[in-house]
């Protein structure tokens, strides 16, 4: 602990911490460490073993609620589609709910520091606009944190001193969790139905999210993508400075892109078809948001082209991680919706197409205009029969089957055999029925790909 971390606002504070994974367990640690009294707590018990064995006081805060703040793992609800025990109690006792970045966001300023705050949210391309606007801060030589939804969490940052920049991605259950959070530069790229069982509907969604301007003040900045009504429509809500943005229509006082080019009033900023990582109109639209953060959190102009070049792309995001036999097999794990795979089926002409899993409200039928570019499906996962129900109906070959090795390799055979030359695990599907997360699913998928006959780069 540095001699400025000692005067905490948290010396004495009795917190919950409630959840604990990638999150919440460093969270407790940390606000252990920085003097809070802590009770942590994890309704599964290897949770509360990996808590005892850091020596943190483990006990059920639902059953007697006497703490000053609940901080609550961003996948527990504490309203829809059931309220957590732990959330009613600190709701009866008139107790926050908050989310570990807006702890931090307390930590920096007691500290003193002036670091500031850019946070990212929107349906899709949060964590790529995310990293890619913490890759241009790096190469401005500028301190920079990435992390927040995307990793690391929250209160495994350290407390960057006056030069340093936060860039967080925000998904809507941390939003809803920010009391103090101001975000300097903050940006809403696009909106569409999600996690509406946690939201309720569209109405709810849209105000969680749109609780990352909340907060703002003139002098802030608000970048808007203008390319959805649902996020358009918050134009007249925003207390700081305005930037729209979009992936194809000149903005006035704007970035936006024209084709491949990405431009702003003074001119071209960068050619995207010259950037590798980032393929299509949907990146587009995440450059178009990274550049009006950076320009506004004073990065140079002239150097934006050179980052958005040299950006090296995330993993599971239209990943490619195998070529074999002129054969392309591309991970995009992370598309845990129809609208995040249809980008995906959007950059190939033709594909064999990997999907299913736990499957969104409306399943793949938004996909159907894609359909022509997939030459042979195959269906995994608890919905794989929803799916297969959707192909069928519209005349696309599919075929159903158990596990992901097996569609690895009937996929890979169908490819070989001159059914497309890329193989795309997009899955329109949540992971859950199958593994951990979208991160387990596709590293799984990049060793079987490494496994097939050749795999071997
Ligand atoms: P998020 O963090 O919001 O889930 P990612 O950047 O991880 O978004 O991208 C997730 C998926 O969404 C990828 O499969 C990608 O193809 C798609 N995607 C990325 N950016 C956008 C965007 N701006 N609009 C729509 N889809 C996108």
């Amino acid at each position: 602990m540095t001699a400025q971390e000692r005067q905490w606002p948290f010396l004495g504070q009795r917190i919950a911490v409630v959840g604990l994974g990638k999150a919440g367990l460093p969270a407790a640690r940390r606000l252990r460490d920085w003097g809070a009294e802590v009770t942590a707590w994890d309704d599964k018990a290897p949770g509360r073993d990996e808590a005892t064995a850091a020596g943190l006081h483990v006990a059920d805060p639902a059953l007697y609620f006497t703490y000053d703040a609940l901080l609550l793992s961003p996948g527990i609800p504490h309203s829809l589609p059931r309220v957590h025990p732990a959330a009613a109690a600190a709701r009866a006792a008139g107790k926050p709910i908050l989310a570990d970045v807006d702890f931090l966001y307390r930590a920096v300023r007691a500290s003193g520091s002036k670091a500031r705050f850019a946070g990212i949210t929107g349906t899709n391309g949060k964590s790529t606009t995310t990293a890619l606007l913490a890759h241009l801060i790096a190469r401005a030589g500028l301190p920079v944190q990435a992390g927040g939804n995307l990793g690391p969490a929250a209160l495994d940052m350290p407390i960057l001193g006056d030069d340093g920049i936060y860039a967080l991605e925000m998904s809507s259950y941390m939003l809803e969790r920010i009391e103090t959070l101001r975000f300097n530069c903050a940006a809403m790229l696009n909106l569409s139905p999600d996690h509406l069982d946690r939201h309720g509907d569209m109405a709810g969604y849209r105000a969680a999210k749109a609780r990352i301007f909340a907060t703002q003040r003139a002098e802030d900045t608000a970048v808007l993508g203008m390319d959805d009504p649902e996020t358009a429509s918050l134009r007249d809500e925003l207390a700081g400075q305005f930037i729209p943005i979009s992936a194809h229509t000149a903005q006035s006082g704007g970035v936006w892109a024209n084709g491949s080019l990405l431009r702003d009033e003074p001119g071209l900023l960068a050619d995207l078809s010259t950037c590798p990582t980032l393929p299509g109109a949907h990146n587009a639209q995440n450059a178009a948001a990274a550049c009006a953060m950076a320009l506004a959190l004073g990065l140079r102009r002239n150097d934006l082209a050179d980052g958005l070049r040299s950006y090296p792309g995330l993993p599971h995001r239209q990943e490619l991680v195998g070529e074999i036999r002129g054969v392309r097999f591309v991970n995009d794990s992370k598309a845990t919706n129809a609208d995040s795979t249809a980008k995906a089926l959007a950059s190939y002409e033709r594909v064999v197409w990997i999907a299913g899993g736990t499957g969104k409200e409306g399943g793949i039928e938004p996909l159907a205009p894609l359909f022509g570019r997939v030459a042979q499906a195959f269906l995994i996962g608890q919905d794989g029969g929803i799916f297969a129900a959707t192909l069928a109906e519209h005349g696309v070959a599919h075929r159903r089957l158990d596990t992901l090795a097996e569609a690895v390799e009937a996929a890979a055979e169908a490819a070989f055999a001159g059914a497309a030359d890329v193989v795309l695990l997009s899955p329109a599907a949540a992971s859950w029925d199958q593994f951990t997360g979208f991160d387990q699913r596709g590293d799984a998928f990049r060793a079987l790909v490494r496994n097939l006959p050749g795999g071997q780069a």
